[in-house]
């Protein structure tokens, strides 16, 4: 691309490293930005330093938050003694729409992939399992998509917190294989939170 300007060029290449755009789309997204009002892309450009500047995790549950601990976890409504692990917020987010969970959460920041070099390490496990010691927990719900990478971090966990005193279940899978959480609909995901499966029997499939 020849460009006539430095500075749309920057813009340009700046945008082009978001997953999923190229450099046309990224030329067409900043002409539109030249087009609407200046205050507009200024309160974007506002809304993302504050976005990266001062965006928290949770101390608890390390979900995304404004404050140090979020809302679900200083819920006093909510059952503390129930777990449910997650990958990331967009799945906190899926299961909060159902409304058909109480409990607390427990953000693992990812799953385990030894392709894309993703440890044990790499996420929140040490945390879970601290929290687990602490005895105030009852049941983990494990509540990743069932990739591979899904049932790996499952099966690591689970032989982590095995030998606790607690019960371990999984989400029903009315959700086909390979489904991401995000976008299973919020009634089928609903219904898997509640009908959830003791995790021992979901190993026998
Ligand atoms: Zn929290």
């Amino acid at each position: 691309m020849n460009f006539s300007s430095k500075l749309l060029e920057n813009a340009v290449n700046e945008i082009s490293q978001l997953p999923g755009i190229g450099k046309r789309t990224a030329l067409r997204l900043v002409l539109h930005l030249l087009k609407r009002p200046k205050e507009q892309t200024h309160f974007l450009a506002k809304s993302l330093i504050g976005l990266v500047d001062d965006i928290k995790l949770c101390k608890k549950c390390h979900n995304i938050s404004d404050v140090e601990l979020c809302e679900i976890c200083t819920n006093h409504n909510r059952n503390e003694e129930i777990v449910c692990v997650v990958e990331d917020v967009r799945d906190v987010m899926a299961i909060e729409s159902t409304a058909q969970y109480k409990g607390l959460y427990h953000v693992l920041g990812g799953k385990i992939s030894p392709i894309e070099g993703i440890g044990p390490q790499n996420l929140t496990i040490d945390s879970l399992i601290e929290k687990i010691k602490s005895g105030d927990i009852k049941e983990v719900i494990f509540a990743l998509s069932s990739t591979m990478e899904g049932d790996t971090t499952n099966f690591y966990i689970f032989k982590q917190i095995e030998r606790y005193e607690i019960k371990t279940s999984t989400i029903a899978r009315g959700i086909s294989v390979g489904d991401e959480l995000e976008y299973a609909d919020e009634v089928t995901l609903g219904r898997s939170i509640v009908n959830r499966i003791p995790f021992e029997n979901s190993l026998q499939r």
